[in-house]
């Protein structure tokens, strides 16, 4: 069975895998081979991919988009709230986490961010499955290298929803970095450095690349910066240009802003090939128009912060990986905002000259490394398994409380995975029987700054003196930079581990079966929103093919016929429009009963033209009793 690759993106998402000793990017049914990572709700379907995003300007409250900026967080995360403001739909407090509200088929439905991103992911696999055509469960798939362990463990839980076996998560630059490695062939020893800008993620990786050893030797970036924020710059940008020329603020009708902001991405896009863009939106504000040009100076000076912000993120991954800038060798760009030029040409500069590899495709390079890891991984002890080896590094230090405040950091940033330490504490106060192991990520050095990940009491201390007692802890983090953290008293033996279980962050088994169970009823109410559509296209053609029967000049049939044949479809067509609750059961029956008149009519217009033609109308006649009203006048 196959096992594919998966770039589950903020904006857009690709999916890939091996076959016929290469890679394969897979398409989706509208042949595009990335899908956009939006869903959208409406009074009758559940949308997902380009489709839902067509969606966006007419329901701009039920389509949703970068839920993967929602996934592992908190609802009173500053990202969180900062990102709300620029959204369409809600998004609410449900005892701290967030969840999003929207109206489907007329009623109200709350969503984690794990269950819409087990949306894109169902669909992914089912493009998958159509492609190859057996069922496919094992899958690999990448996670910004920025993501905490909150992050890693939502999107692991959101394969789990979509009923995928997920082999690894893997970070998206090292995927970049492994496409790039295989596709480039590369045999001595190289730095790679790995610019990833999609469209909500930022990420540096410098990975060192020797016969199929990929080393990551730093990593770093930023989980909020990316296209989207350079659509929103230019949104702001045309607020103000709009408010000040009709003393009208839009900032309060969610629709106009959604609308404007819609228009504006086409316009960067377009920035990017051209030195400036028209942005046009009719009745954008009380039956105001709205139509404005932007030149590309303008658009790099509105984002030149974020833009320079790009560069010292790379001066910082350099300085971590211990190497100079000359020592780069390769710099290989991946998402779909590196093709702005200004972020291409600070990168040429930045590297005094440099050429910028164009060997892979930066929409693809990701879904490709991570296809390829895939397979790695499901040929297991196969040959393949020597094709490369893999070393990743964790983005953030772990470690631990002391003395109530500080952070004591035990696995330090950017150290291999997978990965584990053992240190030794002692007690705080005599005949403490107990401690509580507190594990934090970040790089501050009070643990009040930085974001703690769970805690969990360890119990059965054998009680002895201050400071006496030994207790062990052991820092695990596996393959996919996911953590596990064990205590253990010596003298007593007993321990406990960290399964973060105190943390509600973390989706309980129960929660993740009943998510399993919901996404597979609305993947039935998805089929029937499917068949429905298809049947009203039918009905649709059908009721075409009569129009232009009855227009053509060539059918020699009576305007008496005519007249029924209309009369006939446009009863089926109206009872099809203004019928949204018709079952499929009974647009079919009504497709069936227009298409065995039309074909009828059709049959004897086609033999009226001949004579034969015509004696086989009279010998039908005398079996059928059926003739049809044709003037012969
Ligand atoms: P992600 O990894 O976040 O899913 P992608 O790598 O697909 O994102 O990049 C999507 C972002 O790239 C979007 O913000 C999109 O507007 C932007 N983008 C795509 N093509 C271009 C282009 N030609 N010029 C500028 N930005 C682009
Ligand atoms: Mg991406």
């Amino acid at each position: 069975m196959s096992a594919i690759g998966i770039d589950l993106g903020t904006t857009n998402s690709c999916v890939a895998v091996y076959r016929n000793e290469r890679i394969e990017i897979i398409a989706n049914d509208q042949g595009s081979r990335v899908t956009p990572s939006w869903v959208s709700f409406t009074d009758t379907e559940r949308l997902i991919g380009a489709t839902a995003k067509e969606e966006a300007s007419m329901n701009h409250e039920n389509t949703l988009f970068h839920i993967k900026r929602l996934i592992g967080r908190k609802f009173n995360d500053p990202s969180v709230q900062h990102d709300m403001k620029h959204w369409s739909f809600k998004v609410v407090d449900v005892g701290g986490q967030p969840k999003i509200q929207v109206t489907f088929k007329e009623e109200t439905k709350l969503f984690r961010p794990e269950e819409i991103s087990a949306m894109i992911l169902t669909e992914l696999k089912e493009v998958a499955e159509v492609y190859i055509g057996t069922q496919i469960s094992d899958a690999v798939i990448t996670v910004p290298a920025y993501f905490n362990d909150a992050q890693r463990t939502a999107t692991r839980d959101a394969g789990r929803i979509a009923g995928l076996n997920v082999l690894r998560m893997i970070n998206e630059p090292t995927a970049a970095a492994i496409a790039y490695g295989l596709e480039v062939k590369i045999e001595k020893k190289r730095n790679v450095l790995i610019f990833d800008l999609g469209g909500g993620t930022f990420d540096v990786t410098i990975v060192a690349i020797e016969n199929q050893v990929f080393d990551v030797k730093a990593t770093g970036g930023d989980t909020h910066l990316g296209g989207g924020d350079f659509d929103n710059r230019m949104l702001e940008h045309f607020i103000k240009e709009f408010n000040t020329k009709h003393k009208v603020d839009i900032t309060k009708n969610n629709r106009a802003v959604s609308r404007l902001k819609f228009a504006c991405e086409p316009a960067k896009k377009k920035l990017s090939v051209s030195t400036h863009a028209t942005v046009q939106v009719d009745g954008l504000y009380n039956g105001l128009d709205f139509k404005s040009n932007i030149t590309r100076a303008k658009f790099e000076e509105l984002n030149a912060d974020f833009f320079d912000g790009t560069i010292s993120v790379v001066e910082n991954v350099i300085a971590d990986a211990k190497m100079k800038k000359d020592e780069i060798d390769d710099i290989v760009l991946a998402g779909g905002s590196t093709r702005i030029p200004k972020i291409r040409s600070l990168l040429t500069d930045f590297f005094n000259g440099k050429e910028i590899s164009r060997n892979i495709n930066p929409d693809e390079a990701v879904a490709y490394g991570a296809a390829v890891l895939a397979e790695n991984i499901r040929t297991g002890k196969d040959k393949t398994q020597e094709r490369f080896k893999l070393q990743d590094v964790i983005p953030f230090s772990i470690g631990t409380c002391v003395r109530g405040t500080d952070m004591c950091v035990i696995i330090p940033r950017n150290t291999k995975i997978p990965t584990k330490e053992m240190s030794v504490f002692s007690t705080f106060s005599d005949n403490q029987t107990s401690a509580r192991f507190e594990v934090f990520e970040g790089e501050n050095s009070k643990v009040k700054d930085n974001h703690l990940l769970g805690s969990f009491l360890l119990t059965g201390i054998s009680p002895k003196p201050a400071g006496e007692a030994n207790i062990l802890s052991v820092f695990g983090i596996d393959g996919s930079g996911v953590l596990k953290v064990v205590a253990l008293d010596l003298a007593s033996g007993n321990a406990n581990d960290i399964t973060i279980t105190n943390d509600e962050r973390r989706l309980a088994e129960k929660e993740i079966d009943d998510m399993i169970a919901a996404a597979e009823t609305m993947k039935v109410g998805d089929n029937t929103a499917k068949e429905k559509y298809n049947a009203i296209n039918k009905l649709e053609e059908l009721v075409y093919k009569v129009n232009q029967l009855v227009e053509s000049d060539s059918a020699t049939i009576s305007p008496r016929e005519k007249k029924g044949l209309l009369a006939k479809s446009k009863e089926v067509f109206d009872f099809a429009k203004s019928n949204e609750s018709a079952d499929i059961k009974s647009i079919r029956q009504k497709t069936s009963e227009l298409e065995a008149y039309f074909n009828k009519v059709r049959e004897y217009s086609e033999y009226l033209k001949s004579p034969e033609g015509i004696l086989k109308i009279l010998a039908d006649e005398s079996k059928t009793g059926y003739l049809p009203a044709t003037d012969f006048s």
